[in-house]
């Protein structure tokens, strides 16, 4: 069975000039009109902002002439363009990772509270099965591992630093 679309275009030849190719009419209208449609099919980067965007990015439409096509994220990166801040074109890597991060802080500042997942959720907002599942590819562990760790270690360092018995800790 061959899901692939189409109007893919072949990832194969990685020459310079396929590159830096223009924008078709279509996509162009795709990247004017933010067509989530579009968004699996190709990214562009913009040559004086040095950055590439998906077709859907909501930030100002460029000028045509300084846009430039290419197949993914990959090829864009290999062409010295930055991903975007705001549609994160390289994919969920990014926005995993700075998520994690953001759930990290969470359970650092607030650890000595009673942290379930479905906490975790509301604040970092997420699903908890979602947010589990990010989690433990990102960092290893689960978010509950990561807290009873961070309250192990706790507790071993105020144990050593102060003369609190285990039970007052
Ligand atoms: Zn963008």
């Amino acid at each position: 069975m061959d899901r692939r679309n189409q109007s893919l275009p072949d990832s194969q030849d990685l020459s310079k000039d396929r590159l830096t190719e223009y924008p078709s009419d279509e996509q162009w209208t795709a990247i004017i009109h933010n067509d989530t449609r579009y968004d699996d099919q190709f990214i562009y980067a913009v040559q004086t902002t040095g950055i590439f965007c998906r077709p859907s990015c909501k930030s100002k439409a460029p000028v045509k002439s300084n846009v430039r096509i290419f197949s993914n994220a990959k090829e864009a990166l290999a062409a010295q363009f930055r991903p975007c801040k705001r549609c994160k074109p390289t994919g969920d890597r990014l926005p995993d990772q700075e998520w994690v991060e953001q759930i990290i802080s969470y359970i650092e500042n607030n650890f000595t509270e009673t942290i379930t997942l479905g906490h975790l959720a509301d604040y970092c907002h997420g699903s908890p099965y979602h947010l589990q599942r990010t989690f433990k590819r990102v960092t290893g562990q689960t978010p509950v591992e990561f807290v009873q760790q961070k309250r192990i270690e706790y507790a071993k360092d105020k144990l050593i630093r102060t003369n609190l018995s285990i039970s007052d800790i």
